[in-house]
């Protein structure tokens, strides 16, 4: 297939540098272009490597279907409706797409995803005692005024403030997303090793999945596939959308393998990392009026529809079928 962005000389490849460290599962940033699209788990401790040869692993009653490129590795997904909440960090009353235009944007997006034709592939995987059910809610938001960098230790302290302060609910079917402004770092690696992570902890006794994204308007060349997409606000401000495909690939993962002991490959790879920034084929905005006037007059692509929107989102790995890069079942 003809990569969908080949005019635009960006490779739909990437090399996987995967994060080492604190039990994280990131979204790599993406490489330069010509190179072939390599996964390496090299230098990957988050996972034990699971057993080649699994796939007759005893699904009890058939929620667990293996054999598809992806293993199960016995723990729990999410299941039912799944909450999202943010926590947007940094400056979001600010310039470029540091706006509350974008907050809005994003929270539709994530008050919209679910059910998607994309969220439907996560259904393809599920536990011993059901499926992911495609279901996502916006449970809520809330915003800190900050300046400092954040670091891994940070982010989750952040989740914990925001939960222990009542400003989000204690809620263990939840996804918190911490939302960091393009002038603040995550320094473990942020636009240089990766572009979002997810991981979970035990905060006051419950098992609590959360994950960083950064606005990835602070790094455009190592996390936005285009620099002005289908709902940018401006031309070259491709944040709204570059976090939009970030914020999907860990979600579908927070899901699908809530605290990293669930579906990932024998490399170490979860689903979201299977089809990291691939696309896919992908309409040219003007198709169906839904893109801004700056993602329309780029001429930005994107492969989603839904809420009255158009999004252009990584692929997720169909865990059916023998298993592919689908953007719908
Ligand atoms: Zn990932």
């Amino acid at each position: 297939m003809q990569s969908p962005l080949g005019k635009m000389k960006y490779a739909l490849a990437f090399l996987f540098v995967l994060l080492a460290a604190n039990f994280l599962m990131a979204q790599t940033v993406r490489e330069g272009a010509g190179v072939n699209r390599a996964p390496d788990g090299a230098g990957h401790g988050t996972h034990e490597v699971a057993p080649s040869n699994n796939a007759q692993a005893g699904p009890i009653g058939f929620t667990v279907n293996t054999g598809n490129g992806i293993n199960y590795n016995g723990g729990p997904v999410m299941k039912g409706t799944v909450n999202a909440y943010i926590i947007w960090y940094g400056n979001w009353n600010g310039t470029g797409s540091n706006t509350a235009a974008t907050r809005s944007a994003i929270e539709t997006f994530l008050g919209t995803i679910g059910g998607s034709a994309l969220e439907l592939v996560n259904t393809t995987y599920g536990d011993n005692t059901g499926n992911v059910s495609g279901a996502v809610h916006f449970g809520g938001s809330t915003i800190v005024s900050a300046t400092q960098n954040l670091t891994d230790a940070r982010v989750q302290t952040q989740v914990n403030n925001a939960i222990t302060s009542g400003r989000l609910p204690r809620d263990t079917n939840g996804v918190y997303f911490v939302l960091s402004s393009s002038n603040i770092n995550e320094t473990s690696g942020f636009c240089t090793r990766y572009c979002g992570w997810h991981t979970r902890a035990t905060l006051g006794g419950s098992d609590i999945k959360y994950s960083f994204v950064g606005n990835v308007d602070r790094c455009p060349s190592g996390c936005e596939i285009q620099t002005t997409g289908p709902n940018s606000a401006a031309v070259g401000q491709g944040g709204i959308d570059g976090m939009a495909n970030t914020m999907s690939h860990e979600l579908e993962e927070a899901i699908s393998d809530p605290d990293l002991n669930a579906w990932f490959d024998s490399s170490g790879q979860e689903n979201g990392d299977k089809c990291n920034f691939n696309f896919g084929a992908t309409s040219t905005c003007n198709a169906n009026g839904l893109c801004t006037a700056s993602g329309t007059s780029a001429a930005a692509k994107y492969n989603q529809t839904f809420g009255g929107h158009n999004y252009m989102l990584q692929q997720n790995w169909r865990n059916s079928g023998g298993g592919a890069c689908a953007q719908h079942l």
